[in-house]
C-alpha cells in the first residue's frame, strides 16, 4: 500500500504515470485508492518525494468478536412485594 504524504501541490505527476488510475485529486492534494496494485511507479514519479510505500506487517487491532453466551437465567425476576 502507498501512501501520499502532507503538503503535496497537486502537480499531476502521479496521476499521470498510475497505470490503474489508483490516484485521485484529494483537494490541493491527492489520495491513493484501493486500486493500488502497489506498483511503485508513483514514487519516482514525485518530484518532492512525497509517496511511500505503508508497511506491509501493519499490526492493526484486531477486534475479535465476542460471541453473546447466552446467559441461563431460567429464575423468574425478582418478587416485587410492596
Ligand atoms: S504504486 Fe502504482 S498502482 Fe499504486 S498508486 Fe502508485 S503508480 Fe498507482
Ligand atoms: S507527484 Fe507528488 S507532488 Fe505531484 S501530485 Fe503526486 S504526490 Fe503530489
Amino acid at each position: 500500500m502507498y501512501q501520499v504524504k502532507d503538503g503535496c501541490p497537486g502537480c499531476g505527476n502521479c496521476l499521470a504515470v498510475c497505470p490503474v488510475d489508483a490516484i485521485t485529486p484529494n483537494g490541493l492534494g491527492v489520495t491513493i485508492t484501493d486500486k493500488c496494485i502497489d506498483c511503485g511507479v508513483c514514487v519516482s514519479a514525485c518530484p518532492i518525494g512525497l509517496i511511500y510505500q505503508t508497511p506491509k506487517t501493519q499490526t492493526t487491532s484486531v477486534n475479535n468478536y465476542v460471541s453473546e453466551v447466552p446467559q441461563e437465567e431460567d429464575k423468574e425476576g425478582g418478587e416485587l412485594d410492596e
